[in-house]
């Protein structure tokens, strides 16, 4: 077993902290304060390739692996930033690698890689499914060499900063599948040519994420658009949700790390009592509590990744990195709003963003209730809770 990370993963974090450093935290509480995308960001960090780090070299990408896909995403989230304007690209990269066809990785990798096509967009969550993903309704009907799509979806996030949709939908009706997760499929959409067949309203959330309610609306899909075989949508998708719970539990060890350091930075500079308020146990230790269990999601998320890239399977792994890292930002972020007092409010300060960032993890991509029921029927064999 070797902790240690290798020079080149070292050099890539390096690279994403100096590319960071440009994007300091008044950057981050402009975009949070206007409810702005950072365009620039975003644009910056793609034409630096770092959003194409999960893309094979031979279609133009880094062609690097899911443990340094997690640091540049960490770093993101370490340095003050927010990663979930552009994290989506990488995990829903992980169906399209493993399981789309050798014309579609042709026609889209590379324009994703140069960073000309934003491929940003997934849409699961319905209103009336909730957590219950087999219960989607959003059904795609073949009608000779092309589907027609209606149906509804909530939540999808970036609709308006992307080219593209991973969108799930039925092609079999629940009722009619023996396996409940069966009859599911997969597509790859292209917005432009959807156009107005989707219909976005965006809701206001307490964070600055542009997140939609799709009303889908005889939308024409070619046969093409079909992330490989009709029906096993559920499957591929797997791949891609682990992808995506390895990727924000690392979003969440970065928030983590930047609550840990903040608070500490501060509580040793803040004098009360005539005294750093961080001589006080009752400060000391929730901040050294947390740093704890960051580091203790850390590892966790390190051998989830580990064995992502050694094609292992990996679903106990992703699904506990989510789980731990989301509640150690947490913990992390109740330290540092505790340790500032009346400060942590005030925006100047940038711990009430942050806080506000880090508590969307706890609930998506997945609830964490539904992370410990997963752990106790599948891991612990008890009795199926729901
Ligand atoms: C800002 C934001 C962005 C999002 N972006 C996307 C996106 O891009 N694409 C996408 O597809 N989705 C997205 N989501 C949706 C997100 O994945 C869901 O909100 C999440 O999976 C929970 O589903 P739900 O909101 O329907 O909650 P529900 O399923 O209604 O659950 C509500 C509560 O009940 C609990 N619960 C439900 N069933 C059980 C049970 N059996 N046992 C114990 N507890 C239970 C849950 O833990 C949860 O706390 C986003 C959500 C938010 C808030």
């Amino acid at each position: 077993m070797d902790f240690e990370l290798s020079e080149s993963q070292k050099e890539i974090r390096a690279a994403v902290t100096a590319l960071c450093a440009r994007f300091g935290n008044e950057y981050w509480h402009r975009c949070d304060s206007q409810n702005a995308y950072p365009e620039e960001f975003v644009k910056t960090l793609s034409e630096a390739g770092w959003l194409a780090a999960l893309i094979p070299q031979e279609y133009g990408g880094a062609g690097l692996g899911m443990i340094e896909a997690s640091l540049i995403l960490e770093e993101i989230n370490r340095s003050g930033g927010n990663a979930v304007a552009c994290h989506a690209q990488m995990y829903t990269m992980a169906s399209i690698l493993k399981h789309g066809s050798a014309e579609q990785k042709r026609k889209y990798l590379p324009r994703i890689a140069s960073g000309e096509l934003r491929l940003q967009s997934f849409g699961i969550t319905e209103p009336d499914a909730g957590s219950e993903t087999p219960r989607i309704k959003t059904f795609a009907r073949r009608e000779g060499d092309h589907y027609v799509v209606n149906g509804q979806k909530i939540f999808t996030s970036r609709f308006q900063n992307s080219d593209m949709l991973l969108l799930l939908t039925r092609t079999t009706p629940f009722e009619d599948v023996r396996k409940k997760t069966d009859g599911m499929s997969l597509f790859l959409v292209d917005l432009k040519a959807a156009g107005s067949a989707i219909k976005a309203v965006p809701i206001a959330t307490m964070v600055n994420h542009t997140t939609n309610q799709l009303f889908i609306d005889d939308l024409v899909l070619p046969r093409e658009a079909l992330v490989g075989e009709e029906g096993k949508g559920f499957s591929y998708l797997l791949s891609s949700l682990n992808a995506e719970r390895i990727l924000v539990g690392s979003q969440s060890v970065g928030d983590g790390r930047w609550f840990v350091e903040y608070a500490t930075k501060y509580s040793k500079e803040r004098r009360v009592f005539d005294r750093p308020i961080g001589m006080n146990q009752g400060v000391q230790f929730p901040i050294a509590k947390a740093h704890v269990a960051v580091e203790a999601a850390s590892l966790m998320r390190f051998k989830a990744a580990a064995l992502f890239d050694a094609g292992k399977p990996c679903g106990a792994e992703a699904n506990m990195t989510k789980y731990l890292a989301s509640e150690a930002a947490w913990e992390a972020g109740e330290a540092a709003m505790n340790a500032l007092g009346g400060y942590g409010f005030a925006k100047e300060y940038h711990v009430e963003r942050k806080w506000r960032e880090a508590r969307l993890y706890r609930t998506a991509p997945i609830a964490n209730n539904l992370i410990l029921s997963f752990v106790g029927e599948h891991l612990l064999g008890m009795p199926r809770s729901y």
